[in-house]
């Protein structure tokens, strides 16, 4: 056992039934930057190690596995495994702690969680406007509706539409139709308030804003806040009978208590009604807002 103690690659300590340290190798004690912690309580060295060390001692007097733990100290991560020593009637006297440095793997843990965390994030964005794209937007609304519906407030979604787009692309070029998406993109932003309020690139040239707790009135507000917001943009449109780039609205509202057979048909019936609203505002001549009828 002395021999074993005494390796310099064993990290091992023993702890008596009062928790006090009877022995330690020296990797051990080096955890603690001390000599030795010979003499220590387990609770003076990690904290709460106290209450952890006695339902061990508990544990093992009931005769059931004991299960690892994990403790930082300085920085680095380490995994504890407890081995109890029973007396000649089966009494439970020490405990032999083994313990592993896994910081390596805590570390690389980490890394996986976070990068799994923006491959998440960046599947929801669209790349060009860094909106949310459909699946982003999906995820949102059904979250969104779901809340609203709880709480019986109101929900508006505005769907958007950038007029006669083609033909911008087609007199100016691909890379300049980005350029106006993007410039698009960031007035729409520019106009949501609230932290619940959301924007996403439906399509190639179409948004969707999601409004929680607004009803049509506030949400018509919000609209005439993104035509202001476009029409200050001022971007030259030569095909346009407007001269400059122009968008139509198409709102639509889940009211107050409505409780559909399911958030995600609910969601499905508000994009369709936002959507025929917007198909009449092109209908009617574009650059405009336009209501859904009996949403
Ligand atoms: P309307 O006023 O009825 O909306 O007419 P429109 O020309 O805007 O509508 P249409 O749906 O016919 O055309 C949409 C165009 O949007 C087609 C394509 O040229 C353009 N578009 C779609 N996605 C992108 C994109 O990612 N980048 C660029 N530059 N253009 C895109
Ligand atoms: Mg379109
Ligand atoms: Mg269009």
């Amino acid at each position: 056992m002395e021999h074993l103690f005494a390796s310099p690659s064993m990290t091992l300590c023993v702890l008596d039934r009062s928790h006090r340290v009877t022995m330690a190798s020296p990797s051990m004690s080096s955890i603690f930057m001390l000599d030795t912690i010979a003499g220590s309580l387990a609770g003076d060295l990690v904290p709460g190690a106290g209450p952890v060390v006695q339902g061990c001692f508990d544990l093992a007097a009931l005769g059931h596995a004991l299960p690892d733990r994990y403790f930082t100290a300085g920085g680095r991560h380490y995994q504890v495994t407890f081995h109890a020593t029973a007396d000649r009637n089966g009494g439970i006297f020490e405990l032999l702690l083994i313990v592993l440095d896994v910081t390596r793997r805590v570390q690389v843990e980490h890394l996986l969680r976070e990068s799994r965390r923006r491959l998440i994030a960046t599947a929801r964005r669209d790349h060009l406007t860094g909106l949310l794209n459909r699946r982003g937007l999906e995820s949102v609304l059904h979250r969104e509706l779901r809340r609203s519906r709880r709480a019986g407030k109101s929900l508006s979604l505005i769907a958007i539409d950038i007029d006669w787009f083609k033909d911008y692309n087609d007199s100016l070029g691909h890379p300049q139709g980005d350029a106006c998406l993007y410039a698009v993109a960031r007035a729409l932003i520019g106009c949501l308030r609230r932290a619940g309020d959301a924007a996403c690139r439906y399509g190639g040239e179409e948004f969707l804003l999601v409004l929680p707790d607004t009803d049509i009135g506030g949400a018509a507000t919000v609209a005439a806040n993104c035509q202001r917001a476009i029409d200050d943009l001022n971007i030259p449109h030569p095909g346009s009978p407007f001269g400059r780039v122009t968008v139509s609205f198409g709102i639509a509202e889940a009211a107050a208590g409505a409780d559909g057979a399911s958030v995600a048909l609910d969601a499905i019936s508000l994009l369709s009604h936002a959507d025929s609203a917007l198909y009449r505002a092109k209908r009617d001549g574009r650059n405009r807002i336009e209501f859904a009828l009996g949403a």
